[in-house]
C-alpha cells in the first residue's frame, strides 16, 4: 500500500509542537509495516538544508492562487529508512522567519500560503509520477487537498481512485477565513455551502478536511468524542456529529528513538529504571543552568513545564493558583513561549520567587530533554487536550505527570492507588484552581515517601507508548478505504 503524509510540520525538519512530532514519526512506523510512505511539507527556510541532505529535484510546477500563476519548486530529503520527504517551495510564502505568524500574530497570507501548499502537493504528485492509494492530512492547513480531490481534480485520470484520511490535531486551530478571500482557493461557490466549506457565512479550511474526506480521526478516543459536543466541538460539533460514523480516535504514540532517556544525547547522562538514580545528576545540572538552589539536606521536588503558554494548556488555571503553587516546598522550571499576559504573569511570579522558580520563555528543544530527564514532576493541567505529548514524554523519563482529566491525559494518566500502588501520575477532575492546588499537594506530599514514589516512578517507566500499536490502527483505517 501507498501513502502520501502531508503536513505543515513534521520532525525533525521544521516543529512548533506535538504535530510535527506525531508526523515525524508515524510514517517511521508505517514503514516497518511494510507501508511505502512519502512525505510532504512546505519548504520553510527554517530546514537546514545542508544538514538534513536536502537536494532540488529541478522539477518546477504552477499552480492558480486567486487570479494570478505562483511558481512552485520540489526539493527531497530523507527520513526513516527510505522514506522521500519532498518539499514544496515557493520563496514569497515559505521563506520566513516563522511557520505561521510572528510575535504580531498570524501571518496574513496563510490562505494564500496553504492554499498553494495543497494545489503543490496534488501537482507534486504528478511530477514525481506517484500515485499514492492514500493521502493522510494532518490539520487546517492540508483541508484543501480532500477538497481538490473531489472536486477540482475529480476528473483528472491521475488523481482517480485515491482515498483521504484527516487528522485533526486540536479542534481549536481552524483556518477560517472571510468569504472575501474565498476566490482565493479557486473552489466553486457550488462548495460554499452548510454542508460543505462555508463556516457561519465565511470559510474554514479544517471544515474542509472533515467535510470531503473520507474518513477522519482524532489523536485520541476520549477527544473524539468530546468533539461531537457543545463543549469541545469549536461550532463543528454538528459536522462532526453528521460524519460521526467515518470519526475514529487513535492515541498518539512517542518516537522511543527520540525519546528515550537510555540513549538520549541531549541529557546529562543517560539512565534506565535501573539506573533512575542517575535521574539525580540531571536534576543538578538543570537546576544549575536554571540558577535555582542545589538543596541535598531534604527532599525538595523540582516540577516541570514544557508548553505552549495559552489557555488550552491551562495557564489561565495557574495564573491563579500560582502564588499558592509556589507555598509549597517545591521547585519550578518553565519552558515555553505564548501569549504575553501568561508571559507577564510568569515574569513577575519569577521575580518574585528567584530561588523557586526558573522561566525559560524561548522554544529549546535541548532544554526540553534535560527538563524531562531532570525534573521529578511534569505539569500540564491542560483545560482541553486531543492528546498531548508532554505526559507521554515525561513519563518515560520517569517524570510523574499531573494532568486534569480531559482527552487524551484522560486516556493516558491514571491517578496512583495508594492500595494497590497502580496508576502512573496525578489526576484532578473538576477544571478548578483548588482542584489543581491540592492535586499539586498530593503530589508533593508523596515525594517525600522515597520508595513509594520508587514504585510510581517505574510505574511511569513502565507505560508504553510506543508508536506500534497506534501506527497498527492507522494500516486498519486505510485497508478499511481500500476494501
Ligand atoms: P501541542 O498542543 O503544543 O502540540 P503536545 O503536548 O502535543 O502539545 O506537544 C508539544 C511538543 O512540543 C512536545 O514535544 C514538547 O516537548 C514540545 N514543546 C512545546 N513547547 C516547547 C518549547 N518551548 N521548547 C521546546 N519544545 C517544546
Amino acid at each position: 500500500m501507498k501513502v502520501l503524509l502531508v503536513s505543515s510540520e513534521v520532525s525533525p525538519f521544521a516543529k512548533t509542537g506535538g504535530l510535527a512530532d506525531v508526523t515525524g514519526a508515524l510514517p517511521k512506523e508505517l514503514e516497518k509495516l511494510g507501508i511505502e510512505v512519502k512525505i510532504m511539507m512546505p519548504d520553510y527556510r527554517m530546514i537546514n538544508k545542508d544538514d538534513f541532505k536536502i537536494e532540488k529535484t529541478g522539477l518546477d510546477f504552477n499552480v492558480p492562487i486567486g487570479a494570478e500563476k505562483k511558481s512552485g519548486t520540489l526539493s527531497k530529503g530523507k527520513t526513516g529508512r527510505k522514506i522521500d520527504v519532498f518539499f514544496i517551495g515557493n520563496e514569497e510564502y515559505f521563506d520566513r522567519d516563522f511557520l505561521y505568524g510572528d510575535e504580531t500574530g498570524d501571518y496574513r497570507d496563510n490562505l494564500q500560503r496553504f492554499t498553494f501548499f495543497c494545489r503543490g502537493v496534488l501537482e507534486a504528485l504528478k511530477l514525481i509520477d506517484w500515485k499514492p492509494d492514500i493521502i493522510h492530512c494532518h490539520d487546517w492547513q492540508t483541508g484543501l487537498v480532500p477538497a481538490y480531490l473531489k472536486t477540482i481534480y475529480q476528473n483528472e485520470p491521475f488523481y482517480q481512485g485515491i482515498s483521504t484520511i484527516f487528522t485533526i490535531h486540536n479542534l481549536a486551530y481552524q483556518g477560517n477565513f472571510p468569504r472575501q478571500l474565498y476566490y482565493i482557493t479557486g473552489l466553486s461557490w457550488k462548495e460554499f455551502a452548510l454542508e460543505k466549506i462555508e463556516f457561519f457565512g465565511n470559510f474554514s479550511l479544517i471544515k474542509a478536511g472533515i467535510v470531503y474526506s473520507d474518513i477522519i480521526n482524532t489523536v485520541s478516543e476520549t477527544y473524539s468524542k468530546e468533539i461531537q459536543t457543545k463543549e469541545f466541538g469549536c461550532g463543528f460539533e454538528g459536522v462532526l456529529e453528521w460524519r460521526a460514523k467515518d470519526l475514529y480516535g487513535i492515541i498518539n504514540g512517542i518516537d522511543y528513538t527520540v525519546w528515550n532517556p537510555k540513549t538520549d544525547t541531549l541529557i546529562e547522562l543517560v539512565y534506565s529504571l535501573k539506573t533512575v538514580k542517575n535521574k539525580a545528576i540531571n536534576k543538578e545540572k538543570l537546576l544549575k543552568i536554571n540558577e535555582l538552589p542545589i538543596i541535598k539536606e531534604e527532599r525538595i521536588p523540582l516540577i516541570g513545564m514544557i508548553s505552549r503558554l495559552d489557555e488550552q494548556k491551562g495557564l489561565g488555571l495557574i495564573g491563579e493558583c500560582i502564588e499558592e503553587l509556589i507555598g509549597f516546598n517545591l521547585q519550578l522550571v518553565i519552558l515555553g513561549t505564548g501569549e504575553k499576559k501568561f508571559q507577564q504573569i510568569l515574569k513577575s511570579i519569577s521575580e518574585k520567587y528567584p530561588e523557586k522558580i526558573a522561566l525559560n520563555l524561548r522554544f529549546d528543544e535541548a532544554l526540553a530533554h534535560l527538563i524531562y530527564a531532570g525534573v521529578d514532576i511534569f505539569l500540564m493541567p491542560s483545560n482541553y487536550e486531543p492528546c498531548g505529548l508532554g505526559q507521554m514524554i515525561s513519563m518515560k523519563y520517569g517524570t510523574v505527570p499531573i494532568v486534569h482529566k480531559t482527552g487524551g491525559l484522560a486516556d493516558t494518566v491514571k491517578e496512583f492507588d495508594l492500595n494497590d500502588k497502580s496508576g502512573n501520575g496525578f489526576v484532578f477532575d473538576v477544571y478548578l484552581p483548588g482542584e489543581l492546588v491540592s492535586t499539586v499537594e498530593r503530589a508533593v506530599n508523596l515525594y517525600k515517601d522515597k520508595k513509594t514514589w520508587r514504585i510510581l516512578v517505574s510505574n511511569c517507566m513502565k507505560s508504553d507508548f510506543s508508536w506500534k500499536a497506534s501506527a497498527k490502527k492507522y494500516t486498519d483505517l486505510y485497508k478499511r478505504l481500500k476494501t
